[in-house]
């Protein structure tokens, strides 16, 4: 079974082609960041825009490509395209050239759910990991610790109550000061940061539960930077140490919420995606707590961590293989959707 996979849910054009027996035949990727940078933030009227006229030639580059690179021109067997959530128009731009190509080579189109992409990344990797297995998913729009005892098989066990752990790292990043998108620049910075000079604190440990918060996080980065002004310290190694306080406790919060999860559940793998389990803290972090716990923790390679058709063309290829198809030229988008709503495979054959 050969899937191409379309992603515009947000600021990335993505496609890639994920066979069954093969694996990843291909994928690419175009970021429209400087077309938003200037805004500090993504445009919503600018996305839809720039996907309708990205996409098809990167799948014309991608199609070439891969074709070029088999015996004989390959077959695309169906389409797997982002469903939600997301921005809604950017949704509709990448479901209707996915809906038109569908009708155009006659071949089934799924609409994939964007976290469960997110989520089922890691298996794109040598060794994926077996169900059941607790998830982190920490991305932009996303802080959330989920069951998954299959495709399909969602448990939320906890999740923020506020801002997501991306939204916290991009929020502090501006108040520094530091551009758009946050997530790299501050761990960039917090790379050359004293430990020892700020300490943030830990939101919610101190109560029971899953549940989680970072909008406190973010406010004590502005507070220790206004403060910083004030002394007249407002400095690049300010800047820095401030980026390294507050990633370790964004790392140590996360940390300890899996641990419990873990310990709640008597399960002993982790899978860790989104574009914030691209940053190394938290990696290490995560993967030490596995290791004392002799478990197994799993991360998608860091280009999945964000936004990427890979994941997309994969869980598509995952939920056709398991019988489930849309036989309808029906296409369309869900600006919200809580993973918790999604089926097994199994209840569409
Ligand atoms: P969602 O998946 O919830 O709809 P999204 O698609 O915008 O949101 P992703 O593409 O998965 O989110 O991830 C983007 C987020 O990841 C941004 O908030 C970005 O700052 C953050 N991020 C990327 N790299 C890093 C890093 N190295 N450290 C911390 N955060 C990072
Ligand atoms: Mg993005
Ligand atoms: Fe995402």
């Amino acid at each position: 079974l050969t899937v191409l996979g379309i992603e515009s849910s947000c600021d990335e054009s993505a496609v890639a082609i994920y066979d069954t027996s093969a694996g990843l035949l291909g994928h690419h990727l175009f970021s429209q960041i400087e077309l938003h940078q200037i805004y500090g933030g993504v445009v919503p009227e600018l996305a839809s825009r720039d996907h309708i006229r990205k996409m098809i030639p990167l799948i014309k580059q991608l199609m070439n490509e891969v074709n070029q690179s088999q015996i004989e021109p390959i077959k695309v067997d169906a389409i797997a395209y982002t469903q939600g959530p997301g921005l809604m128009g950017a949704l509709l731009s990448g479901s209707a050239i996915a809906a038109s190509l569908a009708y155009a080579w006659k071949v089934p189109a799924l609409g994939v759910h964007h976290m469960e992409g997110h989520l089922l990344a890691p298996m794109l990797e040598t060794n994926p990991p077996a169900f059941p297995f607790i998830a982190l998913l920490i991305s932009g729009g996303h802080t959330q610790i989920i069951r998954v005892d299959d495709i399909g098989q969602y448990k939320l066990l906890g999740d923020t109550l506020d801002d997501a752990a991306g939204e916290a790292f991009d929020k502090t990043a501006k108040m520094l000061g530091l551009g758009y998108p946050g997530g790299p620049i501050v761990s960039k910075y917090a790379l050359n940061g004293d430990p020892d000079r700020y300490h943030f604190p830990r939101p919610m440990l101190d109560r029971p539960g899953l549940d989680m918060s970072f909008s406190g996080l973010k406010t004590f980065s502005l507070n220790t930077w206004q403060n910083a002004v004030k002394q007249g310290v407002d400095t690049d190694q300010t800047r820095a140490d401030i980026c390294r306080a507050f990633e370790l406790a964004v790392a140590e919060t996360l940390t300890v919420k899996c641990k419990r999860a873990l310990i709640a559940t008597g399960i002993n793998r982790l899978v860790v995606s989104g574009g914030v389990s691209a940053n190394r803290a938290i990696r290490a972090s995560l993967t030490a707590l596995m290791q004392q716990r002799g478990g197994e923790a799993y991360f998608p390679r860091l280009e999945f961590c964000t936004d990427n058709a890979a994941m997309i063309a994969f869980a598509g290829a995952q939920r056709l293989q398991a019988g489930q198809h849309n036989p309808t030229l029906n296409f369309s988008a869900k600006a919200r959707w809580p993973l918790e709503q999604l089926n097994p495979p199994s209840e569409f054959a």
